[in-house]
């Protein structure tokens, strides 16, 4: 499902602040696998993710998904792939605040022209799945942290993308909240998903669900 091969990613090539945040970074991922990418802060996770996501490039080697090799994909065919196949989540959500909870779950489907029946559906679909319909037209700023993390992971799964990537997904979630997204996490891997996230909290380490354990530092896989 994803091949990452031999990842380098250099910041700053060639100026005095050059920073090499991965090198030869290699691993695979089967479909409907959950795999853990751990490491300190500043080891390369995020950058590893946004690279799969194909919202960054590597400065040599290359990601394969789906048989695509997103790493070399021009940005608007990027784009395009990123929307069909992958839900992101991010570490503080992303939402938009003066948005409802409907607006920012349909974000995703907007470029896809389709009509207002069908984005209904699609959302009242994860919408009900992640018990948040009730707060529907609420705008997203009055929103509590598990109302937030519920429309964060609607919208991430609005598309019905094989893959969800998740970027630290408990930073700001108290112990309660992240036990929660434990239970979210059960459910998506449960409906087939591939799923790797990226997290420095132990919460997710050894879990019986995880099918990999992959521990990065100084940008290096250990
Ligand atoms: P993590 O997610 O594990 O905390 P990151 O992938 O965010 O690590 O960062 C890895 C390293 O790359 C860090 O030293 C960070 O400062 C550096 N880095 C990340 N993004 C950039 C960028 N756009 N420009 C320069 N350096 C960056
Ligand atoms: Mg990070």
């Amino acid at each position: 499902m994803i091949e990452v091969k031999n990842v380098t990613k250099v910041f700053n090539q060639g100026l005095p602040n050059e920073m090499t945040a991965l090198s030869g970074v290699s691993f695979m991922v089967n479909r409907g696998e959950l795999i853990i990418l751990k490491g300190p802060s500043g080891s390369g996770k995020s950058t590893l993710l946004s690279i799969i996501a194909a919202l960054q490039k590597p400065t040599f080697g290359e990601v394969i998904v789906l048989k695509n090799r997103v790493s070399k994909l021009p940005d608007d065919f990027a784009s395009l792939f990123r929307r069909e196949n992958i839900g992101f989540i991010f570490q503080k959500f992303n939402l938009i605040p003066t948005l409802s909870v409907y607006e920012n779950i349909i974000t995703p489907l907007i470029p896809e022209g389709l009509s207002d029946k069908e984005l209904e559906s699609k959302a009242n679909r994860v919408m009900e799945e992640f018990s948040i319909s009730h707060k529907k037209d609420e705008l997203v700023k009055n929103l509590s942290g598990g109302e937030q993390q519920r429309t964060a992971i609607a919208r991430a799964l609005v598309n019905d993308p094989d893959i969800i990537l998740a970027d630290e997904p408990t930073a700001n979630l108290d112990e309660k909240l992240s036990i929660q997204f434990l239970e979210y996490l059960k459910k998506m891997k449960k409906k087939g998903k591939t799923i790797i996230i990226a997290t420095h909290d132990p919460i997710f380490f050894n879990l019986p669900i995880t099918d990999k354990e992959i521990t990065i530092h100084n940008g290096k896989v250990v």
